[in-house]
């Protein structure tokens, strides 16, 4: 045998994979877990283990040069800094027309997200996912999921007169006007920890302008959550600095990973293989796929279908700011941790949620920012690249554009009613919709089409996919919770039916 065989190895440490461990480790399962990114639990020489939002430095990036802020730029200066190369925690992958923001390091997304944890309407996920039974999610999933996330709303007395939610009132007061609802949205972002840190008894992270770059403090990441309990099961292992690059079957049915470790700046310091008798990927929607993509297309899982590779989409994606009057203030302070959306979901023909969006320079800056989740129907494949031996992104700016159009007529009403305008120099150039980016990677791997109803790939068995590949391209709302619901009702079936049997 080989010296490295366990039981069960999960690939990643994002929410799908975080499930799964947690439940394998519960049942008694030895289990191993590869990240590629580093554990941040170690303040550096400035006391703090994530980089300063304002000011970047080597933690904030996933070995680049500079840092790639989602705004490019204020007024056309461009904001981005230079910074060393090094296993910092956002990524962003470029594709053609599309890049995909990423967390990489222990707790995946959960690590740079927003925390906004938003069950989806239930009749949207219907939609998306018919043959999974939506009583079961909505009577045991998703509750289990948002009490194990720790999932918490924000006191509304509080909402309504603190500074730091100054720019969501305008937000919503704007809206409102022009005939909107908006809805409080959920968080696990702790924010009674939010109302210490504006007491000033706390150090400061959110209202800090903490977020894309991690938060030192305030927000229930998976490293606190679900991965903690999963290391306290005693049956979870963490390995860090981890990237799996290739998987294949042994003669016994087993599997075979090749294991590149890094270094801290993406040097390679060793290669290693590894076995497993169950493989969980949990890599997210570009990870899992692009490890599926190119086992298929290298021959080292031949039997995978045409199936694996499609599905994708950017969860209707797009960000657009608004500039206000003289005398309607944002507030130079403003929390980095969205808490109001305008839902017009409802509209037959352009359903939108538009998370409203902080702005958190520590200045003011008379706009109004939003990120849109809109319903684009329009879906993106993955193809192999054998030159760079990684998975390429088909996708185009004409498919994007539904999305852009959905979310214009809403904000030319907005901004028809209130007499106010769009920005146009926070993207770079002067466009006012940005959806060359997206923070919501869906599908690869489509649940009921690349593998079972359970997450179980097609072709091979004792082989699941866990994580936001599963989701075909869309879930109508930022999307950890139903990533998490969905990997806890499949880890459920297959401890029960493949492992414990
Ligand atoms: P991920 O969380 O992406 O985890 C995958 C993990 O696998 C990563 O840690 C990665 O490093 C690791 N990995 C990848 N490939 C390999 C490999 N080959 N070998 C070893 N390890 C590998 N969603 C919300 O619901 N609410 C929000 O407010 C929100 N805000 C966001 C803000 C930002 C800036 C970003 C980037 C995302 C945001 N999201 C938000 C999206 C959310 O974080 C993701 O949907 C979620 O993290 C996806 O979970 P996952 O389990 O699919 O994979």
């Amino acid at each position: 045998g080989l010296p490295d065989f366990s039981q069960a190895v999960v690939i990643g440490t994002g929410y799908g994979a975080a499930v799964t461990a947690l439940r394998l480790g519960e049942a008694g399962i030895p289990t191993v877990m590869l990240e590629m990114g580093q554990l941040w639990d170690t303040p550096s020489a400035d006391g703090s283990v994530f980089s300063p939002m304002l000011s970047p430095d080597k933690r904030s990036m996933w070995l680049k040069d500079r840092s790639e802020m989602p705004l490019a730029s204020f007024l056309w200066f461009d904001i981005n800094r230079n910074i060393e190369r090094y296993t910092g925690v956002l990524d962003r992958v470029r594709y053609g027309d599309m890049s995909v923001y990423l967390g990489r390091g222990v707790g995946g997304g959960s690590l740079v997200n927003g925390a906004m944890a938003v069950t989806p309407r239930r009749s949207y996920f219907e939609e998306i996912l018919p043959d999974v039974d939506a009583g079961e999610m909505y009577g045991t999933y998703f509750p289990r999921a948002n009490a194990e996330l720790g999932v918490n709303e924000i006191d509304r007395d509080w909402f309504e007169d603190c500074d730091a939610y100054q720019y969501a009132r305008l937000s919503r007061k704007h809206a409102e006007k022009a005939g909107y609802r908006t809805t409080f949205v959920p968080s696990v972002y702790d924010f009674d920890y939010m109302r210490r840190e504006e007491a000033g008894e706390v150090p400061r992270s959110a209202l800090d302008s903490e977020v894309i770059f991690g938060n030192n403090h305030g927000k229930r990441s998976l490293d606190k959550t679900y991965l903690a309990a999963a290391l306290g099961t005693g049956n979870v292992t963490i390995k860090t600095l981890q990237e799996v690059r290739d998987i294949r079957r042994a003669a016994d049915g087993t599997y075979r990973l090749t294991v590149r470790e890094l270094d801290e700046t993406g040097g390679t310091v060793a290669r290693r293989e590894m076995g497993a008798r169950h493989l969980f990927l949990g890599a997210g929607s570009i990870g899992s796929t692009e490890l599926l993509v190119r086992a298929r297309d290298t021959g080292t899982l031949p039997g995978l279908g045409e199936e694996i590779g499609r599905g994708w989409g950017p969860n209707g994606n797009v960000m657009l700011g608004r500039a206000n009057h003289m005398w309607n203030l944002t507030g130079s302070l403003q929390s980095g941790m969205p808490a109001l959306g305008i839902d017009a979901w409802d509209d037959p023909a352009h359903p939108v949620f538009a998370e409203i969006a902080p702005m958190p320079a520590g200045i003011e800056l008379w706009a109004s920012l939003y990120l849109a989740i809109t319903k684009n129907p329009a879906r993106g494949h993955f193809t192999y690249d054998a030159a760079s031996d990684s998975a390429k992104l088909q996708w185009t700016a004409e498919q994007g554009q539904a999305s852009i159009d959905a979310a214009k007529v809403h904000f030319d009403r907005i901004n028809g009613v209130n007499n106010t305008v769009y920005r146009h120099d926070l993207f770079g150039d002067t466009r006012a919709f940005e959806n060359r980016f997206t923070y919501h990677p869906l599908g690869g791997v489509v649940l009921g089409e690349a593998t079972d109803l359970y997450g179980r790939v097609k072709g091979y068995d004792n082989l699941y996919v866990t994580d936001g590949a599963l989701i075909p391209g869309s879930t109508g709302v930022n999307p950890f919770v139903t990533i998490t619901a969905l990997a806890e009702r499949n880890v459920d079936r297959v401890l029960a039916a493949d492992i414990r049997r």
